[in-house]
């Protein structure tokens, strides 16, 4: 084998790095654990090069992550495209002047902050989460964004439950690396 070819990583099955945990955290609910995939070297590179990739040439400002998994792909996504990184949060997180949405659940009603000067007015802006089930999160950080003043240019998420149709929360460009 060639020295160029020793340098070049194999490419790896993501879909081996995601763990499905049943009744978790209640009864009837999947949980797809990803902390696998980040906890490997390889798959963990693959994973935020894919994410990025349709975003490059977006003119994206800044990336935002949601709390928590968010946080933790949203950095190295913004690094391959040169932006900055935001954080949406949940309420009372945030130290200095938010802008909240509050959207409906199952059962009852979430809250999702972010700073009103996370980024300036017309920015452009990617959002990261790492699983998109029935997209009211993404809606509401959609819809958090848009009142911080800043121009949504769309979604890339680690892994989508398509038998939810979040994606039809969603108008503008998603991508989604792992589709259930
Ligand atoms: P949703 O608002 O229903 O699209 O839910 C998305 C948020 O909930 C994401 O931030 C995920 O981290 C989490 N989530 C929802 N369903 C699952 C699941 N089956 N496995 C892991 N995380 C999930």
């Amino acid at each position: 084998m060639g020295t160029y070819a020793a340098t070049i990583a194999p490419m790896v099955d993501l879909y081996e790095y995601i763990v499905d945990v049943p009744d978790f955290p209640e009864p009837g609910i999947i949980f797809k654990d990803i902390t696998p995939l980040l906890a490997s070297p390889a798959a963990f590179l693959q994973a935020v090069d894919e994410m990025a990739e349709p975003f490059l040439v977006s003119g994206v400002d800044i990336v935002v992550g949601i709390e928590s998994r968010g946080f933790l792909l949203a950095g190295s996504i913004a690094e391959r495209i040169g932006s900055g990184v935001g954080l949406v949060r949940k309420p009372g997180k945030l130290p200095r002047d938010t802008v909240a949405v509050t959207y409906d659940l199952e059962y009852g009603t979430d809250t999702l902050e972010i700073h009103t000067d996370a980024f300036p007015e017309g920015a452009r802006v990617l959002i990261v989460d790492d699983v998109l089930a029935t997209g009211g999160t993404l809606a509401a950080s959609r819809e958090l964004i848009v009142k911080a003043g800043g121009v949504v240019v769309g979604a890339t998420m680690l892994l989508e439950l398509s038998f939810l149709d979040g994606r039809s929360r969603f108008d503008d460009p998603l991508h989604a690396l792992l589709v259930y």
